[in-house]
């Protein structure tokens, strides 16, 4: 056996040398070798001698005795009980325990011990280590120094104890007594690392001199390296774990071998496990349009092309949107197909695992060498049990094996904060900060857990609990002098969930104080962006050719919220492509119907029986299933509840038209128009106006809307309702007829509110609300609203159909009627100010009280102040501002 001068682990090999050729006062060190005692032990094992592969035998024989066992029957099959079984046998062979001093006092231990005694012939590491003994009863260690660092157990502490009757030398790690402690605690881990951050640059410490040991490395490591990162202080960890790429990859890859599934697919893709770039584009896809592996398989996707070619729901917008995903998905699919055919395919189960190896040596992140030296280890592990994989149950445990392998880092932390944790000691510095001390983390946990747990283990001749904790704690003991000048003690008070933790008992027992809050500084002043463009820019980007171009609902988002309508019309960004049915499509479906509906029948259309509107249904909600095959359920219902509804507002909408003269004269009637010219722009507007009804020479405007909705005078004059009165003002330029009025039709049955009773004051007698009541309750939720413009006689005959009128002796009476040329007159003065504003480039952020409800863009926006309320941009000389929706009444 060949011993090196330094053992001591891995970590702690660069700090010592660098110490040692201080020591020696020389540049390096000749003859000089360090390493570890667990290296030593390996170096004794044999050519066949493999640890994973003892456990996959292990495995298969537990598996193979489920007929043996009645209360452990089920568990036999799960890898994880395995592995409870494999640690307590290498427990045995740690501390010598025999299988005959086990307990068999219930059945379940008398299975236990069955179990294990099928395993007792499997060495693991237990031979190599026999024969490490054998070899160190005939040498001399007198020549090696060890500086041990953390002895995990008292199997370990024993070993040690042998070398050290050879002659080991044993150096501890230099340590210092702290001056001073202080004692600080913070609202929650990120507040105690800035707390620290902080405290680093405020008292001017250089990296070197300061250590930081993290009480649950887990928890607090990444989160420590980033906020000192952010700080810009220089900070290396000396040991911890991440996730292996590689691994994780050929996980992935075993599973959809194994039963291929587009889920299994989609997981490899997640990880991007091929060496093709997979764009979300190509996830997207496959999520929404690809439903079985053998459409996955096709060459060319052509799904949407399919699916659109009827489709006369969508707008051209998100027809592109879907056909542009489609080619997207194409282009990788046409990359990838390549690689994943093989998966694909039924071979033997070692030619699978021989696929999923290959692909992975193509994997990019290979450039790193700590993934290489882990596709390395799997490399070995697979031919050292390559026998054995045919068996599935082999295979599962072996997968279970490698989800637990990480990567292990181990960072250099010369001239940097050093960060380490409990089980990881370095020598003294100046500075050192206990960090995390709270119950949960300090001192940490050494009872065993699971099936054998400490009540099993009390029946054993394994070391007592005290013992083994007593052992524990001297080993925590390097913390409390790894400071030469100040030790701090620090805890958070709670997590980000607003659970409380309380500081470790040890802790306050040795602060002697009580802590205080870290001194932070924080930043609360925020500013938010102003955003402005350069007339210039404006006028290129809006009004390229001196023509301001737009739907009217698009004008009045720039009314809602400036830089919503930059972000949407400028910069013309949007959602992406259509996931599922939306109210937009919902809407077209329920337009489509009584453009039809009027079409065939006229004046009647409100008649149609459920047969006839489902003929007239049938085929939109065909197209959703064509375009959206897997969500047939939800399609369904969406057309079952419109069903519903719809026949209940064509009974509405038949008592109003059976009550005026009006009829409909035109339907989604398309205009392009140019509606003014201002400073040299023209704005031209373009749009589908649902219906126009006609009587004699008037004309009244009908919009309908998915909800109720009233036109607000308020919210007119501050550009938030343009879209109404615009209308009627192209409709009565085009048509050349007098405006009568301008309204929303609701499609949606509203619920409403209905009393049961009354009381008569007067009398003070409980009157019943009768079923009539109840029924002009609704009449009246189904109302036109909008504003009238002249007193009209056929515009309704009993005045309850819409809204703002009043019926006295048979006299229908418009209670305000609005003069039409004032509202024209308002209405082009906001498209002039609008015009004005845009062309100064203003696009702030200022959007108005509810703007954000429905905005695609907050995400990106970053708004941090409160909406402000809607303020009447013109018109405001006309007197007292009015509430919305009572404007007419
Ligand atoms: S979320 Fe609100 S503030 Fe942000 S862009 Fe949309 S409307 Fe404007």
């Amino acid at each position: 056996m060949k011993i090196p001068n330094l053992l001591a682990p891995g970590y702690l090999h660069s700090v010592l040398i660098k110490a040692k050729i201080k020591e020696q006062n020389s540049r390096f060190l000749t003859h000089y070798a360090a390493g570890t005692v667990s290296g030593l032990i390996r170096a004794e094992a044999l050519e066949n001698e493999n640890e994973t592969r003892d456990s996959l035998i292990a495995s298969l024989r537990i598996q193979g005795a489920e007929d043996r066992c009645r209360v452990y029957r089920r568990m036999v099959r799960y890898p994880d009980f395995h592995r409870q079984l494999i640690a307590f046998h290498r427990l045995m062979q740690d501390y010598g325990l025999t299988l005959e001093e086990l307990p068999e006092t219930t059945e379940g231990q008398r299975e236990l011990k069955t179990l294990l005694s099928l395993i007792r012939d499997l060495p693991f590491s237990h031979n190599s280590e026999i024969r490490f003994l054998n070899e160190l009863a005939a040498q001399d260690f007198s020549g090696i120094e060890c500086t041990p660092g953390w002895v995990e157990d008292l199997h370990q502490q024993c070993l040690l104890d042998q070398m050290k009757a050879r002659g080991l030398r044993i150096r501890p790690l230099p340590s210092a007594q702290p001056r001073t402690t202080r004692f600080y605690k913070a609202l929650n881990s990120r507040q105690e690392a800035e707390g620290a951050a902080q405290l680093i640059l405020r008292e001017e410490w250089k990296p070197e001199e300061v250590m930081i040991i993290l009480c649950d490395s887990q928890r607090d490591g990444s989160l420590v390296r980033s906020v000192l990162a952010r700080y810009q202080l220089p900070a290396a960890q000396v040991s911890y774990q991440k996730p292996s790429k590689i691994l994780r990859c050929f996980d992935a890859f075993v599973a959809l071998t194994r039963a291929p599934s587009v889920e299994a697919v989609l997981k490899t893709l997640q990880l991007k496990a091929y060496p093709v770039l997979i764009t979300e584009a190509y996830v997207q896809y496959l999520t929404q349009f690809v439903f079985d592996l053998n459409s996955l398989c096709e060459p060319v996707f052509t799904h949407v092309q399919q699916a659109l070619e009827t489709n006369t729901l969508l707008n051209t917008i998100e027809k592109e949107n879907l056909l542009r995903l489609e080619a997207q998905a194409q282009s990788v699919h046409e990359q990838l197909l390549p690689w994943l055919l093989p998966l694909l395919e039924d071979v033997p189960l070692s030619e699978k695992l021989n696929r999923c190896y290959e692909l992975l040596r193509q994997h990019s992140c290979l450039s790193d060498e700590l993934e290489r030296r882990a596709l390395l280890n799997l490399k070995t592990t697979l031919e050292d049990c390559w026998d054995l994989l045919e068996q599935p149950e082999a295979l599962d445990m072996l997968m279970a094996l490698l989800a637990q392998k990480k990567l292990e880092i181990s960072e250099e932390v010369d001239g940097r904060i050093a960060i380490t944790d409990l089980k990881h000691p370095l020598p003294a510095r100046p500075l050192t900060l206990l960090f995390g001390a709270d119950q949960n983390s300090f001192p940490g946990n050494i009872a065993y857990a699971g099936i054998f747990d400490e009540d099993y283990l009390k029946t054993t001749s394994m070391p007592s609990q005290a013992d083994r904790y007593d052992h524990y704690t001297k080993q925590l003991e390097w913390i409390y002098t790894s400071a030469s000048h100040c030790l701090i003690y620090s805890y958070a008070a709670g997590n980000y969930e607003g659970k409380s933790w309380d500081v470790a008992f040890e802790i306050e027992q040795r602060a002697a104080s009580r802590a205080v809050l870290w001194p932070l500084v924080q930043n609360e002043v925020y500013s938010d962006q102003w955003h402005q463009l350069t007339p210039e820019t404006a006028r290129r980007l809006f009004t390229p050719d001196h023509v301001l171009r737009g739907s009217i609902s698009s004008f009045e988002t720039y009314f809602q919220c400036p830089y919503a309508y930059f972000l949407k019309s400028g910069l013309r960004l949007s959602k992406g492509s259509l996931t599922t049915v939306n109210a937009a499509i919902v809407g077209t479906i329920q337009h489509a119907l009584l453009e039809q509906s009027i079409q065939t029948w006229g004046k009647d259309y409100a008649k149609l029986n459920e047969t006839e509107m489902a003929a007239i249904l049938n085929p939109y909600f065909q197209q959703l299933h064509n375009l959206f095959p897997d969500q047939q359920a939800e399609i369904d219902q969406i057309q079952r509840r419109m069903q519903l509804n719809l026949t209940q507002l064509l009974d509405a909408l038949a008592a109003m038209e059976e009550n005026t003269s009006f009829a409909p004269a035109y339907q989604e009637y398309r205009f392009e128009e140019d509606l003014l010219e201002t400073g040299g722009i023209t704005v031209r507007l373009k749009g589908i106006i649902d219906r126009i009804d006609t009587c004699l020479g008037d004309l009244r405007i009908l919009d309908y809307k998915s909800s109720a909705k009233t036109l607000s005078e308020s919210k007119v004059k501050a550009g938030l309702q343009l879209q109404l009165l615009t209308y009627l003002i192209i409709a009565v330029r085009k048509l050349k007829l007098n405006p009568a009025g301008a309204y929303y039709c609701s499609l949606k049955n509203e619920t409403i509110s209905v009393s049961e009773a009354s009381l008569n004051g007067r009398r003070m007698e409980i009157e019943d609300v009768g079923r009539d009541a109840w029924m002009s309750e609704l009449q009246s939720s189904h109302q036109l609203k909008g504003w009238t413009m002249k007193d009209c006689d056929g515009l309704d005959y009993d005045g309850t159909h819409v809204q703002g009128l009043t019926c006295k002796e048979g006299q229908v009476k418009v209670r305000s009627p609005k003069d039409f040329e004032s509202v024209q007159a308002l209405i082009l003065e906001l498209y002039a100010l609008l015009t004005e504003q845009l062309s100064a480039g203003r696009i702030e952020l200022d959007p108005v009280e509810g703007a954000c409800l429905f905005c695609d863009f907050k995400p990106v926006c970053r708004l941090r102040k409160a909406p402000k309320k809607p303020v009447a941009l013109v018109g405001k000389e006309e007197g007292k501002e009015v509430q919305d929706g009572d404007s007419v009444e």
